[in-house]
């Protein structure tokens, strides 16, 4: 049996993301899961997922690639990048994660939407922590939550990141000391 602390959680940057972001993501992280994370750039090229009929890179095929990077001892990949994400359903995404899988990925791009002139490092970092934590949420099985204050909650704009607090709800939270529990007994 492997001991929670075994394990961490790679945080992979990929292209021109500010190093200041990331260590408010890796307590974010730490906080909710009880994970220590690595910061190591896995994958630096993904031009193989880029459609050039929409200019945006496709997620699902960046998540795939990823997984197989996993080194040992890692439990999950967090790649942060800043470029437009899409899943063809959908005109574009904050990120995607496979649900119960390794990898989960998150752009900046449209996180910087709306940006207020005050404060705008302490938005963009707090919408990020966000965002990071409900995609690898989905990692460890979680899915959307309907209360709108749920870190798990699906956001369609950007003012309901804003909206949602830095937290699981009770419901949530209990479903991941749930999956937690099973993870370390793996
Ligand atoms: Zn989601
Ligand atoms: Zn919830």
């Amino acid at each position: 049996m492997k001991s929670h602390s075994e394990h961490f959680i790679i945080i992979s940057p990929i292209g021109g993301i500010e190093v200041s972001l990331l260590p408010a993501i890796a307590q974010g992280i730490k906080r909710i899961f009880g994970f220590p994370t690595q910061i190591s750039s896995l994958l630096s090229d993904i031009s193989f997922a880029y459609d050039s009929s929409r200019n945006q890179y496709n997620s699902t095929q960046i998540l795939n690639q990823l997984s197989t990077f996993l080194p040992i001892n890692a439990c999950k990949i967090l790649a942060i990048t800043d470029v437009d994400l899409f899943i063809p359903i959908l005109t574009y995404v904050y990120g995607e994660a496979q649900l119960g899988g390794i990898s989960a990925i998150l752009s900046v791009y449209r996180l910087n939407e709306s940006m207020p002139l005050i404060n705008s490092d302490a938005i963009i970092s707090e919408r990020l922590c966000k965002e990071a934590i409900h995609e690898i949420g989905h990692t460890f099985n979680l899915k959307h939550c309907k209360d709108p204050n749920c870190i798990m909650h699906y956001c369609r704009c950007i003012g309901d990141v804003d909206c949602k607090t830095d937290q699981l709800c009770r419901y949530c939270q209990i479903f991941l000391t749930d999956e937690l529990e099973k993870f370390n007994k793996r």
